[in-house]
């Protein structure tokens, strides 16, 4: 990819994000890129950063910290949110070099995140992960743990804030097929606001492949890499 593509499918991406926020009859405001650069070499993520990128999107720690120092220079105006799995003994990492975690589904590790907080005497925005599908591969909370789940987490924490669900629903040739999925997402995360009387003003669903359909089902992040950055390397 050279940086011109990457400006390109950026520019894409934003009118097409528009575009399905119209169509949602939402505002624009309402929906955030998260750009996934997990396996894209760092020039990738500066020409980003140079098209006006904010938040990107990292599944393991170690490259994560390791794009966070060669970034420095840019703290200011760029934010990393981890999307990947929850290991607590990465816990310790997390806070200070990340604003939200999206793949929260281990009370061990949500412990470990607020004492790091507590020690550093910051807080951070949390989102729990929805195994909406009910899949053996895949991370997250069964729908049937989740309000315990939930309820946990508010009474064990005190330095995290918890802003609402994530899932990452199976893939389908055809987009309109994930879209039940999205849908319960929104359902789960309307009645933990009611049951609990809490707000959660997150819904982190959609990627290269359906975030259009995730918009129309209310997602407010939307996690895409493949189409930014193109196929990761491995
Ligand atoms: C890799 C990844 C993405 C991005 O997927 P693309 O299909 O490349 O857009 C989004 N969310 C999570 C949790 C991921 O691991």
């Amino acid at each position: 990819m050279k940086k011109e593509d990457i400006l390109t499918r950026l520019e894409q991406i934003r009118s097409q994000i528009i575009e399905a926020t119209h169509r949602a009859g939402r505002d624009e405001e309402d929906i955030t890129l998260v750009a996934v650069s997990k396996h894209q070499p760092i020039e990738y993520v500066q020409w980003a950063i140079e098209a006006g990128q904010k938040v990107f999107g990292e599944n393991y720690i170690q490259e994560a910290l390791d794009k966070v120092e060669k970034l420095k220079e840019h703290k200011q105006k760029i934010q990393f949110h981890f999307i990947g799995r929850c290991q607590s003994n990465k816990a310790k990492y997390v806070p200070g070099n990340f604003s939200m975690v999206h793949s929260v589904d281990s009370i061990k590790f949500v412990k470990e995140l607020d004492k790091r907080c507590a020690h550093l005497g910051i807080g951070l925005d949390i989102l729990v992960q929805v195994n909406v599908a009910k899949e053996e591969t895949k991370g997250g909370v069964l729908e049937q743990d989740l309000f315990k789940f939930v309820e946990d987490i508010l009474d064990l924490t005190n330095n995290l804030e918890l802003m609402g669900l994530m899932c990452m629903p199976p893939y389908f040739e055809d987009p309109e097929r994930v879209r039940p999925y999205f849908a319960t997402l929104r359902r789960l995360k309307e009645s933990l606001e009611q049951k609990l009387g809490i707000d959660l003003p997150h819904l982190s669903m959609g990627m290269s492949s359906d975030f259009k359909q995730a918009i129309l089902e209310g997602a407010t992040l939307v996690r895409i890499g493949t189409n930014i950055f193109g196929p990761r390397e491995y």
